[in-house]
């Protein structure tokens, strides 16, 4: 009998959906949640413990053993690995990439992890006779000795390493001889914090706070509809303060670019030191310093992006997910998934409550309001019982649009300057022209690795397409024909720039979008005429839609909405709806009255005219009803596998097995199958991608079918000329 092994499953950063056993070494301490060094192939991996079981050891003979181990103990706690857990099971996503999106950067690295806090050492008493011997055997120690018992709150490496090149070995001799002792100093963002208190809540916003309070212990689904300007954050900071004083932690999360250091401000101004934040445009080594603060519990709060949902918490209490319905909070590359859902799972696991704000609520969680757990508050007015601006359409079909604009706009654009307003254009194309193109020969300029056209950028005179980003410089002659006028045509936010350069000469135009705004910073550089109220006037794209407050602006224009009435994208209308109210809701913040002009070429549009006139719970209430009818999310769940392929006929092949597999199955009730087909776009970055998507407004069938096919698709899955994607709940079909 030969003796039993202690066989350790582990999850790797691989596309695969299995994980992979190794041995553990007698009397090593394994419990989930930690990470061990692996042999892999020739080199080494990182790999997270998800299981551990004695077997008899001849059924292993080619196993090999776990290196070391990372970590003394898990990473992650069985909260977290249960989350995930659930996550790569929902969204059929590798458990071993979904756990690496749980962990920070620095720790999917295969090296134990370092210490955030700040050493520092002191000196302890010490009898003369002892310090005099020192300073004639050891004068190195002595010298370190002297410097530690005159500095009032110890030293650090860094200021050590002034007194002594080699101060080290002096360190370690006198700390082992107990005469210097060291400790840690947390390393804060921010070394003060001005506290101030908040503003008085207005009636509407204490009553909702005091409701939701008398629930905060249990797991429910807070939703807060409030137009923009009704002070949805007051209401959170309200909230966050009260679960701070009983002790527990908060995730706050924000679109993608809504996370500005004024707000961060605005959090560690009310809420104290204990306000940490994560999000991409920190380094590595701050978001891990972040994580580990709150996971420690020195920070209370944690602001940040998509994946600050991840953070590990001593005591969450509550999640709050704010303009819950942008769409940045589903990951579209690498594991997809939606945060806000995982959110209101990770609640309901931890039985805490979730918060959702928006003006504009996503139809899903409007939909999920006919749920037991889902409670719904509004705000409907502004703080400042300022009116949001009525939307008036511009009818553009008759008249000659000059860059973008219609004479009625520019003559607008003038009325509100002259009057001290500021005024905010939007148009969601970035770039100076979305067409280059031969007059001669209809040459058009085509990205050689996606079926898509290269925008012109004539600042850098380069052609650059917005999806792989492959550029080149525009050339001076048609590559075909070799005439050499070449046109542009369309506009983008950079002709539009210089375009109301000239047209306005005398106030200051800004451009915000991702080419012209390299960071958070740079942006708060770039909004400091708009905050100091002058006549200005800002050219952006959605960038510009969230959540800023821009209280001087009184005039928004909304430049190219048309594309979406004619999308093929079926939320094309929910976007244009909250497109158009959250860009509106930037106007008349504060006491001057606010104008918002949309300019259409088809001003009878039935949407259009709806847009005038009704709020947003009408408006959506007509797009639900559209939803219902065709039996399109939320009243049916989706499913898209995406293959893409070195050549299309591969991608479609691979589909048909697909599809093949997936008539076979059984369910209980039928799944609608669309496909295969080539995607919309079907070349992106050399490669060609086709899809199927299966629809069912039967949620459990859908879940037997993933269940059923998973395991049956691992022959389809990747190999170097093609790789299968599966995304559940996708956004678009
Ligand atoms: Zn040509
Ligand atoms: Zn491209």
């Amino acid at each position: 009998m030969s003796q039993p092994a202690k066989i350790c499953s582990f999850a790797l950063s691989l596309p695969v959906y299995h994980l992979f056993d190794y041995e553990l070494l007698e009397g090593a301490k394994a419990i989930p949640g930690m990470r061990f060094k692996l042999p892999f192939g020739r080199g080494q991996k990182m790999g997270v413990l998800v299981a551990c079981q004695e077997q008899p050891i001849s059924q292993h003979k080619n196993i090999k053993a776990v290196l070391t181990k990372l970590d003394e103990e898990p990473l992650l706690s069985s909260h977290l690995m249960q989350l995930a857990c659930w996550l790569a099971d929902y969204y059929c996503q590798p458990l071993g990439e979904v756990l690496f999106q749980f962990l920070p950067g620095k720790a999917r690295k295969v090296e134990p992890l370092t210490e955030t806090r700040v050493q520092i050492w002191t000196a302890n008493p010490i009898e003369d006779e002892i310090l005099m011997s020192i300073r004639r055997k050891a004068p190195r120690q002595y010298d370190v000795l002297l410097a530690l018992k005159q500095s009032a709150n110890g030293l650090n490496a860094a200021e050590l390493r002034q007194i002594h090149e080699a101060w080290h070995q002096p360190v370690k001799i006198l700390q082992s001889r107990g005469l210097v002792e060291r400790t840690y100093r947390e390393n804060l963002s921010f070394s003060k914090v001005n506290l101030q208190p908040g503003f008085k809540l207005t009636e509407n916003q204490q009553k909702i706070c005091s409701q939701m309070s008398l629930l905060t212990e249990q797991f429910l689904v807070h939703l807060l509809q409030g137009v923009t300007g009704s002070g949805k954050t007051e209401v959170y900071l309200e909230l966050m303060l009260q679960v701070i004083q009983q002790g527990k932690q908060v995730i706050y999360l924000v679109p993608e670019i809504g996370l500005t250091p004024q707000l961060l401000e605005r959090l560690q101004s009310r809420l104290g030191q204990g306000v940490v934040s994560s999000h991409s445009a920190l380094t590595d080594l701050q978001r891990y310093q972040s994580w580990d603060q709150f996971k420690r519990g020195i920070a209370q709060v944690i602001i940040g992006t998509r994946s600050a949902l991840f953070s590990e918490s001593q005591n969450l209490g509550l999640i709050i997910i704010d303009e819950e319905h942008d769409a940045s909070f589903r990951q579209q590359d690498g594991i997809r998934y939606h945060a806000r859902d995982v959110a209101i799972k990770r609640a309901q696991m931890l039985d805490i409550p979730v918060v959702l704000g928006s003006a504009t609520p996503s139809l899903e969680s409007l939909h999920n309001l006919s749920k037991p757990h889902y409670r719904l508050y509004r705000l409907d007015t502004r703080v400042n019982n300022s009116k949001p601006p009525t939307i008036e359409l511009l009818d553009c079909s008759q008249v000659p649009l000059n860059t973008g604009c219609s004479p009625q706009l520019l003559k607008a654009i003038k009325q509100h300057l002259n009057a001290q307003g500021q005024v905010l254009l939007y148009l969601n194309r970035r770039g100076f022209a979305p067409v280059v193109m031969c007059h001669e020969c209809g040459w058009q300029s085509s990205c050689y690795q996606c079926d898509a056209r290269m925008t012109l950028h004539q600042s850098v005179n380069k052609l650059i397409c917005h999806h792989c980003g492959f550029s080149v410089m525009v050339p001076h002659k048609c590559p075909d024909c070799g005439v050499k006028e070449i046109r542009h045509y369309g506009v983008g936010t950079q002709q539009l720039e210089e375009f109301l350069k000239l047209q306005f000469p005398t106030v200051e135009v800004i451009r915000i979008d991702r080419d012209s705004v390299k960071s958070s910073k740079h942006f708060e550089l770039k909004m400091k005429p708009v905050r100091e109220g002058n006549p200005c006037i800002l050219v952006g794209t959605q960038m510009l839609a969230k959540g800023h407050d821009y209280p001087h602006i009184t005039l928004v224009g909304l430049l190219d909405s048309d594309q979406a009435l004619y999308s093929s994208f079926y939320r094309a209308s929910e976007r244009l709806v909250q497109t158009v109210l959250q860009v509106s809701g930037r106007a008349g913040r504060a006491e001057k009255k606010g104008q918002a002009l949309l300019q259409t070429a088809f001003p009878s549009h039935p949407l259009m005219l709806n847009l005038c006139h009704q709020s947003y719970s009408e408006l959506v209430t007509g797009i639900l009803q559209e939803r219902e009818m065709v039996r399109f999310p939320p009243y049916a769940r989706v499913v898209t596998f995406q293959v893409d392929a070195v050549e299309l006929a591969l991608a479609m092949q691979k589909l048909d097995q697909l599809k093949q597999i997936l008539t076979e199955l059984n369910t209980a009730s039928p799944v609608k199958i669309i496909g295969p087909m080539p995607a919309l776009m079907t070349r992106r970055i050399g490669r060609f991608r086709a899809q199927l998507s299966i629809l069912s407004d039967n949620t459990q069938a859908i879940r037997q079918i993933l269940q059923q096919l998973m395991p049956k698709i691992q022959g389809i899955r990747n190999t170097a000329k093609s790789r299968l994607t599966i995304d559940v709940d996708p956004l678009d079909l």
